[in-house]
């Protein structure tokens, strides 16, 4: 079911209690400091999920290793262990000081999951490791594997057809029902994918000729879900993956934390109270960022501020947190249509688990016009050679947006050094599957608008 929109008041009302809802209805750019984040450790033991929580993805992952190298070859390199690099992009640095007209004296990164293996979005995290899951309680249910198998087993006649007498169904714009339609297929699972009329043609192809069966939505995303979410109910046998709540899907996110923090310690990087890390994370339902940063703020506490961007016609966690209203609002009730080319990040409704969390971890959330999207595509591959899909763009601005006079969305707390001395991470979320022609038209929209960033 959709959740009911529960306004409390009139929209007048909330202009008066909440004047950014103002620059949201004029869907022009906004950044909302949340002020009243309290320390990590005062609020550890009231999170719904633990450390040790994601340790236990950290294992199951482990588990599967073996067997994704074995279906996917092209994990070998990292032995079966589905992680993307980290990168400097002096380049797209000094362009950004340009553009902003200010010195960007800061260690600036880009994270690669646009490049991670298998479905080439963020979305390998949490969707890879949900579909694994519910695989491993199959099997080990059935007796066909125990924990101290070769979990390659799994890609045996056996496993694959205990498999396909099971069904998994999920809705999405797109790069989520790739990342469980691909790997599903692989396992030899039925999969269903409610694709929103957001999603891009050549994902539904890609799924079909794996075999997965695909149902198109007229709607935006939150039909899409709820639908699947309806028809799964009446099955046996299907495990529903449900993008809006699922604390499987987050904690696959999650690993991303300590990964992370490996990655950093390769490079030399520190991360303490004087050098702070600060994390930009493109933001759809939630999940994908909320799930990252629960696993930053494991490892890093108060040294990481966690950021996420939403496009300004899909802000929908901003809506959420800054109302305090969470699932009971939707960015379609203040008039604002979820019509974007971030097809990512779509999402009219956010996640009431994932925006209960963030309350007491995130730093704020900042919103970026289609336009802006674009410029910063064709700003990556003028001066990296990196080709982003729209939504994966959103984070890139958040280190100029942060600090700016107009924005101010620096948290209080913090010594402007702070910021200077700080490695900035943005979240690169998707790309790699892109068609070469769509990524040209991507490139051609971005250089057209180039002028006026
Ligand atoms: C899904 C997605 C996100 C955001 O993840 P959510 O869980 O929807 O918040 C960001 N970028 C891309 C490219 C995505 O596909």
């Amino acid at each position: 079911m959709i959740p009911e929109t529960v306004l409390t008041k009139p929209i007048e009302g909330w202009y008066q209690s909440h004047p950014l809802l103002k620059r949201f209805t004029a869907t022009e750019e906004l950044c909302w400091c949340n002020n009243d984040l309290p320390g990590f450790e005062e609020i550890q033991h009231t999170l719904p999920l633990s450390a040790s929580d994601i340790a236990e993805a950290t294992q199951r992952l482990k588990r599967f290793a073996p067997y994704i190298q074995h279906v996917f070859p092209e994990t070998s390199v990292n032995k079966g262990i589905i992680e993307s690099e980290l990168i400097r992009i002096p380049n797209a640095q000094r362009a950004l000081e340009k553009i902003t007209g200010r010195s960007l004296p800061v260690t600036l990164l880009l994270k690669r999951d646009d490049l991670l293996p298998i479905s080439g979005s963020v979305k390998a995290r949490g969707g890879i490791y949900e579909v694994l899951k519910h695989a491993e309680t199959i099997a080990l249910q059935s007796g066909l594997l125990s924990e101290k198998s070769n979990y390659s087993d799994l890609a045996s006649k056996a496993c694959r057809l205990l498999f396909s007498k099971h069904q998994i169904m999920v809705g999405s714009t797109g790069n989520l029902g790739l990342s469980i339609g691909i790997m599903g297929a692989q396992l030899g699972f039925r999969v269903t994918v409610h694709m929103s009329s957001d999603a891009r043609q050549w994902k539904k192809d890609l799924l079909r000729q794996k075999g997965v069966t695909i149902v198109e939505h007229r709607d935006d995303y939150g039909a899409a879900v709820a639908n699947g979410r309806r028809e799964a109910k009446e099955l046996s046998r299907c495990h529903f993956i449900d993008d809006e709540n699922s604390t499987d899907l987050f904690l696959g996110y999650s690993v991303a934390g300590h990964r992370l923090q490996q990655q950093l310690s390769e490079e030399k990087i520190k991360v303490n109270g004087h050098h702070p890390l600060f994390v930009y994370l493109p933001c759809g339902v939630g999940g994908g960022p909320g799930g990252i940063a629960f696993g930053l703020k494991q490892v890093f506490g108060d040294n990481v501020h966690c950021y996420f961007a939403e496009p300004t016609q899909s802000a929908c966690m901003f809506l959420g947190m800054y109302t305090g209203l969470h699932d009971n609002i939707s960015v379609q009730d203040f008039g604002v249509e979820n019509k974007t080319c971030a097809d990512g990040l779509a999402v009219g409704r956010p996640s009431a688990f994932v925006g209960q969390v963030m309350t007491s971890l995130l730093d704020g959330i900042f919103t970026v016009s289609d336009e802006n999207m674009y410029r910063y595509l064709a700003l990556l591959k003028d001066t990296e050679d990196i080709e982003l899909e729209p939504s994966a763009t959103a984070g890139f601005p958040g280190i100029a947006r942060v600090t700016s006079a107009t924005d101010n969305c620096f948290s209080p707390q913090l010594p402007e050094t702070a910021f200077n001395n700080g490695t900035h991470i943005v979240w690169a979320t998707g790309g790699n599957m892109v068609p070469q022609r769509e990524r040209a038209e991507y490139y051609h929209k971005g250089k057209k608008l180039e002028n006026n960033l």
